[in-house]
C-alpha cells in the first residue's frame, strides 16, 4: 500500500502572518447580529437568579475568543484528510475538567499523554494523527438524573463546574452563574498552556523519551513506548545528519474540544468572523452535540449547524439511522468534508448490531462525514464494590468492532475519542498492569466517568495502530 500522508501543514509563523489571519485577527465582534429562534434546549442548568444569569453573559460577551476562526478552519482541513482515511482523528481527555486539576502538573500530563498516544499511531500506521483534547471547555456535563439522592438526602446533581461543585452539600450543588466566567477564564489559561507547550519546544519530537515520565516508564506499555522512541530518535538523528530538521518536528497541532451543552455559554462566545462574515463559536477549535442533546429540533443541533466551526455529533445505540441521516443532512448541509464528524458510541456488545446500518445510510446519503468511535459512553458499568467504571476489554472490543463494521462497508475508520487522564488513576478495570474491582477505591478521582488511566491508554495506542495497520 502506498503510504498515506497529509497535506504539508502550513508552518504556524507563516499561518499567522498570512493576510487572511492578519485580517481575522483583533477585529472579532460582538455577535450583534446573532439571532437564536425559540427552540427547546434539553439538559440546561436550572440557574435560580436569571438577573444573576444575565450579568454573567453580558461580560462573556465581550470578552476576547479563545480561538480564532482560522484554526478552526485549518482543523475542518485536517479532519477531512481523516474522513478520507488519510489521517487519524485521537481526541483525549477528562470525563469533566475541574476547576482544582486545571494545573499546570495536570494539564501537561494528559497533553503528555495524548502526544505519546499520537506518537505510537503515527509510527506504527504511518498515518498523521490529528489531535485534540477533551479540554479547555470541557466544564458541562449532561446528567442522565437530574437529582442525586444520598442516604435519602436529595441534592441537584454535579452538572459541571462552570455550573455547581462536586461537594454534596446543598450551598456547593446550587448553580451559580458566576461560574460560568471562571470557566471561561480557566479555559483560557489552559489553552494558553497548552498552545506554550506545543509551540515552544516540548512538543518537539526530540523530546519522545521526556513524555515518557513517572510511573508509566517501569509500565509494560511504557517500556514498549521506550523501545519505540529509541527507533524514533535513531531515525530523527539519522534526518538531521542529512541536513533535515522540519519545523514539524518541533510543534505540533493541538485542538481544544468540548461538548456544546450550555446554550447560554456557547452562544455569549459565538462571533461574526469579520473576515468572512460566518459565526464561529470561540470557545472551542471543535465543539459536539451529546448524545442527550441531539434531538433534531432542538436547540443543540441548530446552534451547532449555524456555527462554522467543525462538529461533532455523538451517536448512541438507540438512535434510528434515518434520524442520523437527517441529522447529517442539517448540520452538513453544504457537504463539506471535515465539518462533521459522527462519533459512534454503542457499547463493545451492540457496536457490530447497530453500527452497520448507520453507516451505510449516511454513507448512501452522500454527506461526508468523519466517522470517529468513542469506545467509553456505551461501556459504563457499576463494579461489583459499587464504583462507576468501564472495563478495559470492553474498550477495545468496540474499537475492535467499529473497525470491522468499516472495513465491512468500506467507510473509514477515522479516529477514536476517549476519556483518559496522565495519572495513575485506578478507574477503570483492565489492563496489564491488572487494575481489578478491588483497587478502584485507591486512586478513584474523576468528577463524572471513569477514565483510562496513562498506562491503559498507551496499551490502547498500540493496539488501535495494530488494528490500523491491519485495515
Ligand atoms: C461525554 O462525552 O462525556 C458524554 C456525556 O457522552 P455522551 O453524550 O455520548 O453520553
Ligand atoms: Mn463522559
Amino acid at each position: 500500500k502506498p503510504p498515506r500522508s497529509l497535506a504539508k501543514p502550513t508552518p504556524y509563523a507563516e499561518r499567522m502572518n498570512s493576510p487572511q489571519a492578519g485580517q481575522t485577527r483583533g477585529r472579532v465582534e460582538a455577535p450583534m447580529t446573532l439571532e437564536w429562534p425559540d427552540l427547546a434546549a434539553a439538559q440546561q442548568p436550572p440557574w435560580p437568579d436569571p438577573i444573576a444569569l444575565e450579568e454573567s453573559l453580558s461580560q462573556l460577551r465581550k470578552m476576547p475568543p479563545l480561538v480564532f476562526a482560522g484554526e478552526c478552519d485549518q482543523l475542518t482541513d485536517r479532519l477531512a484528510a481523516a474522513g478520507r482515511g488519510e489521517a487519524f482523528v485521537l481526541t483525549g481527555g477528562d470525563c469533566a475538567e475541574t476547576f482544582e486539576a486545571n494545573t499546570a502538573d495536570s494539564i501537561r500530563a494528559r497533553l503528555q499523554t495524548v502526544l505519546q498516544m499520537s506518537v505510537i499511531l503515527t509510527y506504527a500506521a504511518s498515518l498523521p494523527v490529528v489531535k485534540m483534547g477533551r479540554l479547555a471547555g470541557q466544564y458541562f456535563k449532561p446528567r442522565s438524573k437530574t437529582i442525586e439522592t444520598r442516604d435519602g438526602v436529595e441534592m441537584t446533581s454535579y452538572l459541571g463546574d462552570a455550573v455547581n461543585s462536586l461537594e454534596f452539600e446543598a450551598g456547593a450543588r446550587r448553580p451559580d452563574p458566576q461560574r460560568l466566567l471562571q470557566a471561561y477564564h480557566a479555559s483560557g489559561s489552559a489553552l494558553n498552556l497548552v498552545r506554550a507547550f506545543t509551540m515552544g519546544g516540548f512538543a518537539d519530537l526530540r523530546q519522545v523519551h521526556a513524555w515518557n515520565q513517572d510511573f508509566v516508564r517501569d509500565s509494560l506499555a511504557g517500556q514498549r513506548y521506550e523501545l519505540m522512541a529509541r527507533d524514533i530518535d535513531r531515525a530523527l538523528a539519522f534526518m538531521q545528519a542529512c541536513g533535515a530538521d522540519p519545523d514539524e518536528f518541533q510543534r505540533v497541532e493541538f485542538y481544544a474540544a468540548h461538548e456544546a451543552l450550555s446554550m447560554d455559554y456557547e452562544r455569549a462566545l459565538t462571533r461574526i468572523d469579520s473576515r468572512t462574515g460566518n459565526p464561529y463559536d470561540v470557545s472551542g477549535h471543535f465543539i459536539w452535540v451529546g448524545e442527550r442533546t441531539r434531538q433534531l429540533d432542538g436547540a443543540h443541533v441548530h446552534f451547532a449547524s449555524t456555527i462554522s466551526n467543525p462538529i461533532g455529533m455523538k451517536v448512541g445505540p438507540t438512535a434510528a439511522p434515518e434520524d442520523i441521516v437527517e441529522a447529517a443532512r442539517v448540520l452538513n448541509p453544504n457537504n463539506i468534508a471535515g465539518r462533521l464528524s459522527l462519533i459512534t458510541r454503542m457499547g463493545a456488545d451492540q457496536v457490530r448490531d447497530k453500527l452497520p446500518a448507520i453507516v451505510q445510510k449516511v454513507d448512501a446519503s452522500g454527506v461526508p462525514v468523519v466517522w470517529i468511535c468513542d469506545p467509553m459512553h456505551g461501556n459504563t458499568r457499576e463494579s461489583a464494590s459499587g464504583y462507576k467504571t468501564r472495563l478495559f476489554d470492553d474498550v477495545v472490543s468496540e474499537v475492535e468492532g467499529y473497525f470491522a463494521v468499516h472495513r465491512e462497508a468500506g467507510t473509514f475508520p477515522g479516529g477514536i475519542h476517549v476519556e483518559l487522564t496522565g495519572d495513575d488513576v485506578t478507574e477503570c478495570v483492565g489492563g496489564t498492569a491488572g487494575v481489578e474491582d478491588g483497587d478502584l477505591s485507591q486512586r478513584y478521582e474523576t468528577a463524572c466517568d471513569p477514565r483510562l488511566n496513562r498506562e491503559q491508554s498507551l496499551e490502547l495506542a498500540f493496539m488501535v495502530a495494530d488494528m490500523l495497520i491491519k485495515s
